[in-house]
């Protein structure tokens, strides 16, 4: 230890290897002066790898630079065969979405601006006039995310008073949101009703009381109650609610727009139904099954929207007009089913037929063999992930990587320049073909071949 650490040559020495200083005229001077002082302290740190001429230590030093020239948020290829993937950022957006995005934020816009009457306007008009038109609510408002509208609907509506809840409803979604947590925070007082697997309408009826505010129905949207099973649906607590002159809030989650039983995609509501159903407010998420930007898309009569739109927390939740552009873009596709289903990523991926999977899957395999990749393709079921359609499986087409293992094939993948997210079934390592959007099958090819060659 004590002979490597002397034979750690002076940073200054370092700086002036005519190979770090070429570095400087990819990168400020600073970036790589701090490089250089990372890459002794490696060196000191793991007495082994130490570089042991000039080459070796431009080259170390060069790798530093590269590690602190990677942006932190990058594109990944999602291999996994879960659609709407929450840690890889849910929904791809459509490129009509993209455009719209690029349109409204390269310059200035209407954002909160009515150019018709040349006067102040409010951000939260943006994409109402449509969604009322997609889904027949009276009224409708944008805020950062599904959970953001709960806090925000309950706040409005129920601060200080009672919310009534299922206890079959108190759920998790997605690790960091835990339902009675969130509405806790709201400033609602919760009231459980019900037992984990059964709640009946007479459960909400004891339970309803002069403090009491509104009925939460929150969508058990990632798991599957079944067997000794009993919940109230929405249309019935809309009849009970308004009997007893409380508000319904329907949390549905998926933000399903389109009727997907023709691909055997069954049992999720759509926004249509849920509005049908008769919640006072309707609450679901914009980066789901919708297929859009992250938001949380609040729809509901013109009273209680307006409330919400009056709330000094309103504020604190309002989206950019990034996020509106992307949304309303994606939502216009919904003005016909079919444009939809084929314009936005999300319902093509799960529509898609598996024959055009598996043909895509054996074109990939071909040029990954022909690469010196071992793989086979393997049928494999993807599923909608997301929170919703939790029992589904889609069959899918999946490239299996032959001749090394999992753990190794996974770590060279994900150190790609666009790294590569696969599953692991059976000790492989598997590319499910479906959630690969078609346009990156020849990145998916040439950074696969890359990493898995060496
Ligand atoms: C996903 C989900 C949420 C959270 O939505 P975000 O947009 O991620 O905040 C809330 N409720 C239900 C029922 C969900 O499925």
């Amino acid at each position: 230890m004590t002979d490597v650490r002397r034979r750690l040559p002076a940073i200054g020495t370092l700086l002036e290897l005519s190979g770090v200083r070429e570095l400087t005229a990819r990168a400020p001077r600073d970036l790589v002066a701090d490089s250089v002082r990372r890459a002794v302290e490696a060196a000191r740190r793991e007495s082994t790898d130490t570089p042991d001429s000039d080459e070796a230590w431009v080259a170390a030093i060069a790798a530093e630079v590269e590690r602190a020239l990677v942006r932190s948020l990058r594109p990944v290829i999602n291999a996994t065969g879960v659609v709407l993937h929450t840690n890889l950022g849910r929904a791809p957006l459509a490129a009509q979405a993209l455009a719209a995005v690029r349109d409204v934020a390269a310059g200035y816009s209407n954002l909160e601006y009515d150019v018709v009457r040349g006067a102040r306007g409010s951000r939260h008009q943006h994409c109402a006039r449509l969604l009322c038109e997609l889904t027949g609510a009276a009224d409708a408002m944008i805020v950062n995310n599904c959970a953001a509208a709960l806090v925000l609907t309950l706040n409005t509506i129920a601060d200080g008073r009672e919310a009534v809840i299922s206890r079959g409803e108190l759920v998790e979604i997605g690790g960091s949101l835990r339902v009675p947590d969130i509405m806790a925070r709201s400033g609602a007082s919760l009231v459980e009703v019900g037992t984990t697997n059964r709640t009946h309408a007479a459960d909400y009826r004891t339970a309803v009381g002069p403090n009491t505010a509104a009925i939460v129905s929150v969508h058990r949207s990632n798991f599957v109650l079944e067997g000794f099973v009993a919940s109230v649906s929405p249309a019935e607590l809309a009849k009970l609610a308004a009997e007893a002159g409380v508000a319904l809030v329907h949390d549905f989650g998926s933000g399903l727009m389109a009727d997907l039983s023709p691909w055997g995609l069954r049992g999720e509501p759509t926004a249509r139904h849920a509005v049908r159903d008769g919640a006072t407010l309707v609450l679901m998420s914009g980066d789901k099954l919708l297929g859009g930007p992250q938001a949380g898309i609040v729809l509901g009569s013109a009273e209680s929207v307006g409330a919400m739109r009056a709330n000094p927390l309103a504020r604190a939740l309002r989206v950019d007009k990034m996020t509106l552009a992307a949304l309303e873009a994606t939502l216009e596709l919904y003005r016909d089913a079919d444009v939809a289903v084929r314009e936005i990523p999300v319902l093509r991926m799960l529509t898609d037929s598996v024959d055009s999977v598996r043909t895509r899957a054996e074109a990939i395999a071909l040029a990954m063999r022909d690469g010196g990749t071992a793989c086979t393709v393997v049928e494999s079921d993807a599923t909608v992930g997301g929170g919703a359609f939790p029992g589904a499986r889609i069959p899918s087409a999946a490239v299996r990587l032959d001749g090394i293992s999992a753990p190794d094939a996974n770590a060279r993948l994900h150190g790609a320049a666009v790294p590569v997210v696969g599953r692991i079934v059976e000790s492989h390592l598997v590319l499910d073909i479906r959630t690969v959007p078609p346009l990156h099958d020849e990145l998916l090819v040439a950074s696969s071949v890359k990493v898995l060659a060496v």
